[in-house]
């Protein structure tokens, strides 16, 4: 597994006033939007491309397009769905494809209650989005279902990730495939709810309401 911390200056000013509880919903949400965008910047850089031929007005030139197949961006809900427009901003060709997790509060292990997913994805780029990489569950839960559909290329982008969780993850996926998880910050645990410490609360509840 690969782990690559953006530290961008922009970055790290966004996500503080992101952790900052006084930050209303909406501020919150294009936030996170602006800071999917910016992360994904780092994701995609090594997605697929091929030459492609044009004309300027002044000349013939070859410059590259993103190339068949289609990268797959999969949020995990109900979180991830903010951090989905962020993401076909910068990647307009790909498909979407949904997974439906939620942690059981006791057990804290990962429940489905939705998947969508294409069948088959040899040779598809995979970007998972899930902007809190607590205890690594869920993420590990959702790479899976993309391993087992012959997904090797999986890129997750996490707003803000937990040490806990990432042995978690790099444990499960051992060497079953190239993952690499992009992420604003790693910080310095969990608290004994499973929440990330300072992180910045339950981003479900702050995107959308308690519902
Ligand atoms: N999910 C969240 O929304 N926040 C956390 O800190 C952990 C899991």
């Amino acid at each position: 597994m690969r782990l690559l911390v953006a530290d961008h200056p922009l970055i790290a000013h966004k996500l503080t006033v992101l952790r900052d509880e006084r930050t209303d919903s909406v501020t919150f949400r294009n936030l996170v939007d602006e800071l999917v965008t910016l992360l994904a910047y780092e994701a995609t850089r090594d997605v697929r491309v091929e030459p492609h031929e044009i004309t300027t007005p002044v000349a013939p030139t070859v410059g590259s397009r993103l190339t068949a197949p289609r990268p797959l961006v999969v949020p995990i809900l109900r979180a991830g769905l903010g951090m989905l427009s962020g993401m076909t901003r910068l990647l307009p060709t790909a498909e979407v494809g949904f997974l439906g997790l939620q942690r059981d509060e006791q057990t804290l292990d990962a429940i489905t209650y939705a998947q969508r997913l294409p069948q088959d994805l040899t040779g598809r780029q995979c970007f998972v989005l899930d902007p809190m990489l607590a205890t690594g569950n869920t993420l590990a839960a959702s790479i899976d279902y993309l391993l087992d559909r012959r997904a090797r290329d999986v890129v997750c982008i996490c707003l803000v990730a937990a040490p806990e969780g990432l042995r978690t993850v790099e444990e499960a996926v051992g060497q079953r495939a190239e993952v690499t998880i992009v992420t604003a910050s790693v910080d310095d645990g969990l608290d004994d709810r499973a929440y990330i410490v300072p992180g910045l609360g339950d981003a479900g509840d702050r995107l959308y309401g308690v519902v």
